[in-house]
């Protein structure tokens, strides 16, 4: 078997481990204790800048839920590279960092406050992140 493929299908299936459980589980969680709080939003907004995962325009907000392994959240101990082909995921990973820092300063741009909310900082069961975050959304009532 050609190497590439080898490396093609351990990524694939790399891939989609890190999709599955770090991106997707954390943004349903932060979207249901928002609408349960009675915070009413649009989510993955295409005509904004980097989609953002979730939009209240009343509060002319955007938050995006970070996945610490896709967006590098550096320093965290959720964001370890693999051992095989840390060269393909380091520079994979790098853009991703980059791609961030200008969806945000375009947002601003745009007058939106940008909330990121990291994977990592997602306690279960503990109200005490959601209630400084629903005291800073509400900062940004027009
Ligand atoms: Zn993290």
């Amino acid at each position: 078997m050609p190497m590439t493929d080898v490396l093609t299908r351990k990524q694939r299936s790399f891939n989609m481990g890190r999709i599955r459980s770090a991106d997707t589980k954390p943004e349903i969680e932060v979207r249901s204790r928002l609408f349960r709080a009675g915070f009413r939003f649009r989510k993955n907004v295409a005509n904004l800048p980097g989609k953002p995962d979730i939009v209240l325009p009343k509060y002319a907000t955007v938050i995006f839920v970070h996945g610490c392994f896709w967006h590098g959240h550096a320093g965290c101990p959720k964001f370890r590279l693999p051992k095989s082909n840390r060269k393909f995921w380091s520079t994979k990973i790098k853009k991703n960092i980059e791609r961030d820092e200008k969806v945000l300063d375009l947002l601003k741009a745009e007058g939106w406050r940008c909330i990121v909310i990291w994977q990592c900082e997602l306690p279960r069961g503990s109200d005490k992140f959601y209630d400084r975050l629903f005291r800073l959304i509400r900062q940004g009532k027009k």
